[in-house]
């Protein structure tokens, strides 16, 4: 079944190390955008299920025209899990969130027990808000903890305290939510091993059903990278780093936290039912500005820009912008390559089955030293990542792209 994701771009402040595609809340354009996704949700729904698609990437900005056009949802299609990722999808109405979702239950198929997952951060929440947000049908929340040390919270920008996420946490058990994921973010500006285990073990004591493990990346134009240089933060050296994401994983599992995928661990029953889509070769549609869906071996990209989106909604053009249709080696590789992001790896027999290649024929050379150096396991049909292995997960994933 497909994933539903919806993309809410606002925040009430920007994070000085945030990469992803937002812009500061604003009130009018919150509803214009919110009405606009409405719009697309319902669009796609409509479209009959086999529409052209172009052959080569577009890049954004370009015109579009029905070449550069989606393959649309086949007339009510099958989904079963609804996201709402951002941005700061909290900042929301409860309302608003409803009818998304409507929107969603009106245009496809969509199954008795959806997962739907909003993103929140700890600030923009009240008890009385996650329990009207829950009542508009969300079941799971995934905060944005990040930390639970004030000074590094400080130092990332974000506009919560470590009692606020606390908070947040406790406010979403009493509002009624029996799925609650966090996110943390390892590998600090000034970040002592003891520092960052201090947060784990801070989550752990929230007994979350999910969490996240992020590792902060600096990106050469982001102002935190400016604000370490003048106050002479750096991060842990690699082999540091190396050790708070080992020892992070084994304190969660102690916790009866399984780890399922390189940066996620679930309590049984847990794991993220939409991710696992991005893992597992599935598919998915997402709306709203920016964007990604892969469909029938077609993957598009809708517009960034917030007001474009909105202007291509409105005048019933189609808001994506790079449409192409996956070669059958670059849908093998990706597979592959998402694949082996999980703890259980791959079933190399369900490839050749799906895809018709021998996976060990085919990459075994390449894949024989990983095996020797103790950091990928083929044994049978499984093919799949150690512990040591996710430590350099991209090297091994390159022989596949
Ligand atoms: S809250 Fe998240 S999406 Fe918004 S600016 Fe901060 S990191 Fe970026």
């Amino acid at each position: 079944m497909l994933g539903l994701y919806l993309h809410i771009p606002f925040c009430s402040a920007i994070c000085n190390y945030c990469n992803f595609n937002r812009g500061l809340f604003d009130a009018d354009l919150k509803a214009r955008y919110v009405d606009a996704l409405v719009a697309e949700i319902e669009r796609a729904g409509l479209q009959a299920c086999a529409t052209s698609e172009g052959d080569a990437t577009t890049s954004e900005g370009d015109a579009t025209t029905s070449e550069d056009t989606p393959p649309g949802a086949a007339a009510r299609a099958a989904a079963d899990t609804i996201y709402f990722g951002g941005g700061t999808p909290s900042l929301l109405e409860p309302e608003e969130i409803a009818r998304i979702i409507a929107a969603c239950t009106s245009s496809f198929e969509v199954a008795d027990d959806p997962e739907v997952t909003l993103e929140a951060n700890p600030e923009s929440v009240t008890q009385a808000r996650l329990a009207a947000f829950k009542t508009a049908g969300v079941n799971r929340l995934s905060f944005g903890v990040q930390s639970l040390n004030d000074a590094e919270l400080q130092r990332l920008s974000r506009l919560h305290s470590a009692a606020r996420a606390r908070d947040a946490v406790a406010e979403a058990r009493a509002a009624g939510f029996d799925n609650v994921s966090i996110d943390l973010m390892m590998w600090l500006p000034g970040q002592r091993t003891s520092d960052w285990l201090a947060t784990v073990d801070g989550a752990i004591a929230l007994a979350p059903d999910h969490v996240s493990l992020y590792l902060l990346e600096v990106y050469p134009n982001a102002p935190l990278k400016e604000v370490m240089a003048r106050a002479h933060w750096s991060q842990a050296p690699d082999d540091d780093a190396a050790a708070m994401y080992t020892t992070a994983m084994e304190r969660l599992e102690d916790a009866g936290l399984r780890q399922y995928e390189i940066s996620n661990v679930a309590r049984a029953g847990r794991q993220s039912r939409h991710n696992l889509k991005y893992w597992t070769d599935g598919e998915w549609l997402g709306f709203g500005c920016g964007a990604h869906s892969t469909r029938d071996g077609v993957r598009w990209k809708n517009v960034s820009a917030t007001e474009d989106y909105i202007e291509r909604i409105s005048r019933q053009a189609s808001p994506a912008v790079e449409v192409r249709r996956l070669s059958p080696d670059e849908r093998l590789g990706d597979a592959l390559f998402t694949g082996l992001r999980l703890v259980d790896g791959i079933d190399l027999s369900a490839i050749d089955i799906r895809y018709g290649v021998d996976v060990w024929a085919r990459f075994g050379a390449e894949l024989q030293s990983f095996v020797d150096a103790g950091c990928l396991r083929h044994e049978g049909d499984g093919l799949r990542l150690t512990r040591e292995g996710m430590l350099i997960a991209h090297e091994v994933m390159a022989v596949f792209v």
